[in-house]
């Protein structure tokens, strides 16, 4: 067995302690790595992988990163999905006997950063997920950057976990080991890619969570109506958070309880297919709803936006109330603007709060805090004056903080450096001691600076100078030129250069002392007084929370009030009713980024009466999904409290959007489009209820066209007779245009094209009737397929057709007898209409009988 020095020795045991995180081992000046940690880590960095003797007959691999420089190299890593522990010395190297003793100091992970560099504005969510044997689960997601807590209970199953995950986009998820495997397992879980995976083992975790006691970290009230499950993840997530942090989280105070069915609820497949905050294709925020909508000026107002986002609203008179606002504001161009300056000089108090809370806020945040609070008398003036209820009750819980604000003006200087370990932070006449040291210190320099002249003097030397430098103190120098001038004795020679010598004389030396110790005392005293002042403020975290929130709540509604008015929308008409009618509606995503041409308005009007489904057929590119996306898009616009596109819209409250839009990267480990779109529809059928709109493009594409032509069809009416949501349906298959006549809800309809010859032009106007053909030779045509290819096209075409109506004749005696017999048992069922065009189906493919397909369902 290999027998390591004891320095190695400890580096085991204490890698020991984190097996899942690299290791930084403070070693002087660097934090080195070892073993496979090096090996890794040189990998990842592109640092240089060297050995060091380690008592063992081998060389350990071993790499290192000056400690000043760690935090660049630590983001780097954490931005990979990688954990990092920092090890540190915790003795004095110079007392310590035999190795110096070290310990980790925090672990940093991907859900709890709290550098800058790793931040960016956004949130950057941890979720904890507990369950219990009765199969219900606790939820918290916690941002430790901005002090945000939300707990809710979910029950049932591991899909509206999913769900509410996917709400957050963690970068950092604790669960038991079970529930993590099985939510991986989940096709849906769209947000898997990028979220690090932290297991908490039965065995050895859930004694240390129980050993956190919420009381110690949450005031009773906070606590009082929580239910078990709930109390549980937050104790998981404390419990991880103490392990990893090992200080104070002070600044995660209000715990909000939520309900699911609080907010409309979409799974991650709608979350992406619509757009919300990331695009489908790069991940980025331009080209999506929250990039439209996003004219806030802070960025917690940034954040709360996307949230709302996140989560549309269920209560028709909270909706009201945003609606009320962004009303108010839409009209008054010059407060929009005033709000916006004002804001402008608020910077992201949030994260301030936060680091004051950590222990990590230098005095310059305590600056950029009392900037942003000396804004907010103004921002209460200029709301109280919009005329809106909403920003008047807001306004009129603003604390303002006059006493948090005067604390750091009596303290801190206007221009404080980065560090609080080199004093030049307090104001003069804060402290009487300080000043008192402050004016020994300048009185000591002016003494230098008369020695100065003095000693010129004395030795005629004009060049002769007093300088300071940090090894030898205070110095006088003279060139060599003019060595002779000086007194024999007095000078006591300290330092050669090239061309000059430096002396110090006893009363130099004994003015120095003085200085220095002055300096010292001084900058330790500075240090001591900003403590205290972060202390003091630390006991305000809650007051200055509640605060920002409000603050990011006025840029919410001054943006969507911006982008309502900059874009001509309107104030929807919301309520728990069931019409849903817009008056030409737009997409606000496409029309924001078309860059010739104008958008082509299309209204929607889904009732009981008139029908709420909808069977759009039409050639590709007509307009069909982003007519579908764009209803989706102003219903829920109206839910987060924004004006939509549309002339006019009245929007009833909906609980659930459901969309299934193909795109090409459907494919989520390995599974086939096809049944990631059969798992898809799976739980819409069994979620979906009448308030809910359920969109789905090209519905049963992905497999044999019989096949998929059944189960549209199945689907279908399974969505009209059992659930009666509101419904559109974009579809290849023209032939389920007889849909109409046996569904009463259901009503037909397409894009409109005009031909002319072989060219076909897309007038992007929705009109009832179904479309007769795809036009897919068309639009090969204009992808510029060779002119021999188009042409071989439609001559194989109109041999097709031909082929396909003889069939048919033959066939439609067949049907008609199986049909009587059938029809029979349901004699409601009127036959189906099979003569629209066949157009890419293999003539000899079997034709769904839909009575049948009906019962099997
Ligand atoms: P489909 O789903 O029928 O294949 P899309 O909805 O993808 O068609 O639309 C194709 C393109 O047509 C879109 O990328 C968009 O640029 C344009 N488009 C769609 N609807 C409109 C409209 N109402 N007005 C103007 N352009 C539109």
């Amino acid at each position: 067995m290999a027998k390591y020095t004891p320095m190695i020795e400890q580096y085991l045991a204490i890698k020991a302690q984190v097996q899942d995180a690299f290791l930084f081992f403070r070693l002087g000046d660097f934090y080195e790595m070892f073993f496979e940690d090096a090996v890794q880590a040189s990998r990842e960095l592109e640092i240089t992988l060297t050995g060091r003797e380690g008592g063992a007959e081998e060389r350990i691999p071993m790499c290192g990163i000056p400690y000043h420089s760690a935090d660049n190299y630590i983001a780097r890593l954490i931005e990979k999905g990688f954990k990092v522990a920092i090890c540190e010395q915790v003795e004095d190297p110079s007392q310590a006997k035999g190795v110096v003793r070290r310990e980790i100091v925090r672990i940093v992970t991907p859900g709890t950063v709290m550098d800058a560099r790793s931040l960016g504005e956004s949130n950057n969510y941890m979720v904890s997920v507990t369950e219990t044997r009765e199969g219900s689960y606790g939820f918290a997601a916690s941002d430790i950057s901005t002090g945000e807590l939300f707990v809710t209970c979910l029950e049932g199953s591991l899909t509206l976990v999913a769900d509410e995950i996917n709400v957050y986009h963690p970068s950092e998820l604790l669960a038991p080991q079970d529930v993590l495997t099985r939510l991986r397992a989940q096709a849906a879980a769209g947000w898997a890619s990028t979220t690090v995976m932290t297991p908490r083992e039965e065995t050895i975790h859930t004694a240390a969570d129980a050993a956190v006691r919420l009381e110690d970290y949450f005031a009773e009230q906070e606590l009082a109506s929580l239910p078990p499950q709930a109390k549980q993840a937050i104790q998981q997530l404390m419990g991880y958070l103490v392990e990893t942090q090992k200080r104070s989280l002070t600044h995660l105070k209000h715990i909000r309880l939520y309900e699911q069915n609080q907010y409309m609820i979409m799974d991650p497949f709608t979350r992406r297919n619509l757009e919300l905050v990331e695009t489908v294709r790069d991940r980025t925020k331009k080209g999506t709803l929250l990039w439209q909508l996003d004219k806030t000026v802070t960025a917690m107002g940034g954040r709360l936006l996307r949230r709302w986002i996140e989560k549309p609203l269920m209560s028709a008179s909270a909706i009201q109330e945003r609606l009320e606002a962004v009303d108010r504001l839409y009209h008054q161009l010059i407060v929009r603007d005033e709000l916006k300056q004002s804001l402008k000089e608020v910077y992201d108090l949030e994260r301030l709060v936060a680091r004051i809370a950590y222990g990590n806020a230098n005095a310059r945040d305590l600056i950029a805090l009392k900037a942003s609070l000396q804004q907010v008398p103004l921002l209460k003036e200029i709301c109280a004056a919009s005329g809106s209820a909403t920003l008047e009750q807001l306004t009129a819980r603003m604390d303002p903080c006059h006493d948090v604000m005067a604390w750091i003006d009596d303290a801190i200087t206007e221009e404080p450096p980065v560090s609080i370990r080199d004093g030049g932070m307090i104001k003069a006449g804060y402290h009487a001691y300080l000043d008192q040291l402050r004016e020994a210190s300048t009185n000591g320099k002016q003494w230098i600076a008369e020695l100065e002249r003095q000693e010129r003097e004395r030795t005629g030397v004009k060049s002769l100078k007093i300088g300071y430098n940090k090894v030898f103190g205070y110095y006088i120098e003279v060139t060599k030129a003019n060595l002779p001038s000086l007194e024999e004795g007095r000078y006591e020679r300290k330092q050669t250069l090239a061309n000059a010598e430096r002396f110090v004389t006893p009363e130099l030396k004994e003015k120095e002392g003085l200085i220095l110790e002055a300096q010292e005392k001084m900058v330790d005293l500075e240090y001591q007084l900003f403590m205290e002042l972060r202390d003091r403020l630390s006991a305000h975290i809650s007051r200055l929370q509640l605060l920002a929130e409000r603050i990011a709540t006025v840029d919410v509604y001054q943006s969507l009030a911006a982008v309502s008015a900059a874009n001509r929308y309107t104030r929807p008409e919301i309520g728990d009713f069931y019409e849903l009618r817009i008056e030409e509606g737009r997409h606000p995503v496409v029309e924001a980024v078309m860059e010739d041409g104008v958008f082509i308005a299309n209204d929607t009007s889904l009732s009981r009466e008139e029908g709420s489904m909808l069977l759009i057929t039409g050639p590709n590119m007509a307009g069909k999904s982003t007519y579908m996306r764009q209803v989706a898009m102003i219903c829920l616009m109206a839910q987060i409290g924004c004006f939509v596109p549309a002339s006019k819209a009245q929007v009833p409250i909906l609980d659930r959007i459901f969309t299934r839009i193909g795109a090409a990267d459907d494919l989520i480990g390995g599974q086939s489009t096809f049944m990631v779109e059969m798992m898809d529809i799976q739980v819409m059928t069994e979620k979906a209820t009448e308030r809910s709109l359920v969109i789905i493009d090209e519905l049963g594409r992905g497999t044999s066209t019989g096949e998929g032509m059944a189960i549209a069809q199945a689907v279908i009416e399974f969505l009209h007779d059992r659930i009666g949501c509101k419904t559109l349906v974009s579809t290849h298959f023209h032939e389920l245009a007889h849909l109409e006549e046996t569904l009463g809800s259901l009503r037909n309809c397409c894009m409109a094209v005009k031909e002319s010859g072989r060219q076909v032009t897309f007038l992007r106007k929705l009109i009832p009737g179904a479309a007769s053909t795809s036009y897919g030779i068309y639009c090969a045509q204009i992808a510029g397929l060779p002119a021999g290819i188009i042409d071989r096209s439609y001559e194989l075409l109109n041999a097709f057709e031909a082929r396909a109506e003889l069939l048919q004749g033959q066939e439609q005696t067949a049907v008609s007898h199986s049909r009587t017999a059938v029809a029979k048992q349901e004699p409601g069922n009127a036959p189906g209409d099979f003569s629209a065009n066949h157009l890419g189906e293999a003539p000899a493919a079997p034709k769904p009988q839909p009575e049948q397909v009906k019962e099997a369902g």
